[in-house]
């Protein structure tokens, strides 16, 4: 009998899991915020994924946090910001040998994770795929991609990604996933806050160069200060091929702000300039932007932290 994936948070990434590991016939449980929401959720037919114009729903079973069944997988998809509180609400349902795979963007809210859980094995993921919600609670797949999985403390790959290829997700075990998540972390700093300021797609930024090309400088610093060398590496050539590749699109953030959403702003940027802070070094342009990001989100009443 496979272990039971139960996937905490039933956003876009987390209807994307859960959808494709129930279709691989795996064992599902979605765990949603409170009575209302899986209330809600049991009106409709299940988890509704829309690929290629094509809506199918998955009937995937669901609950709450009160339920007293034991967890030994946990995929948590919440939004960086949520994490750390919604895992705590399940930490007692956690057994001794549990996984909890984060697939949360950035970084800061993987360690405050794994701190409150000492006993389990928590594997970091960085993931290029993309998908929306859509108003009616169904979800779009709206762009295939690649996730890395791996784990800071334990080079060893876990039997479970098996799993991963039963269901078609594209995934590779990655013994440097904290390069990726930096690198990762570095290119949307150095993109997403001024789309946000100067209201742009990411092609716009391309009339911005000179400060894309500084931002890029301090954060190549940053990456080195951090032990990071390998994710500083051609940072400004990546950062001006991804404007290029991307030019029509909104960065999520840009798209996060437009709808008055809260942005992972202290998971990003946030958590750039408090690493500079803790090396004590003086990063003038990156710690403008924040202080830039923080005050347009503020005078739009959205949390700038
Ligand atoms: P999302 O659509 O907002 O989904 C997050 C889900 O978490 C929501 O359904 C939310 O529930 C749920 N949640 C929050 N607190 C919870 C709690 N205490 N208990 C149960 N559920 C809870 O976010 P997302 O786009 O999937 O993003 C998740 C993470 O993946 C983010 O860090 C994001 O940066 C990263 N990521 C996303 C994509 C993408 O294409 N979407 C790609 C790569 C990485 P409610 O609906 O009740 O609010």
């Amino acid at each position: 009998m496979s272990t039971t994936w139960h996937v905490l948070g039933a956003g876009s990434l987390g209807t994307l899991w859960a959808a494709r590991l129930a279709r691989a016939g795996l064992p599902v449980t979605l765990i949603l915020r409170d009575q209302a929401r899986l209330a809600r959720y049991r009106t409709t037919p299940g988890l509704t994924l829309i690929e290629q114009g094509h809506a199918q729903s998955y009937p995937v079973s669901a609950q709450t946090s009160d339920s007293p069944e034991p967890i030994d997988r946990l995929l948590v998809a919440c939004k960086a910001y949520d994490a750390p509180g919604a895992v705590a609400q399940l930490a007692r349902r956690l057994t001794p040998n549990a996984e909890v795979i984060l697939l949360q963007n950035g970084l800061g809210s993987q360690d405050a994770v794994a701190a409150q859980l000492p006993q389990a094995r928590c594997i970091f993921a960085s993931s290029t795929e993309g998908a929306f919600r859509q108003s009616d609670g169904s979800v779009v797949f709206a762009g295939h991609g690649f996730t890395w999985l791996g784990d800071t403390t334990h080079p060893t790959a876990p039997l479970w990604l098996d799993d991963l290829e039963a269901a078609g997700i594209p995934h590779q075990w990655s013994t440097d996933i904290l390069t990726r998540l930096w690198r990762k972390l570095a290119l949307n700093c150095a993109i997403n806050p001024l789309t946000v300021l100067y209201q742009c797609r990411n092609g716009g930024l391309q009339q911005h160069q000179c400060e894309v090309a500084t931002l890029c400088t301090e954060l190549a610093e940053l990456l080195e200060y951090c032990g990071q060398p390998a994710a500083a590496q051609d940072l400004q050539t990546e950062v001006a091929r991804v404007i290029q590749a991307t030019a029509a699109n909104f960065s999520s953030m840009y798209q996060d702000v437009a709808s008055g959403r809260r942005t992972e702003i202290r998971y990003l940027l946030g958590h750039a300039c408090q690493a500079a802070l803790r090396h004590r070094l003086s990063l003038p342009h990156l710690q403008q932007l924040h202080v830039r990001l923080a005050g347009y989100l503020d005078a739009r009443g959205l949390p700038s932290d």
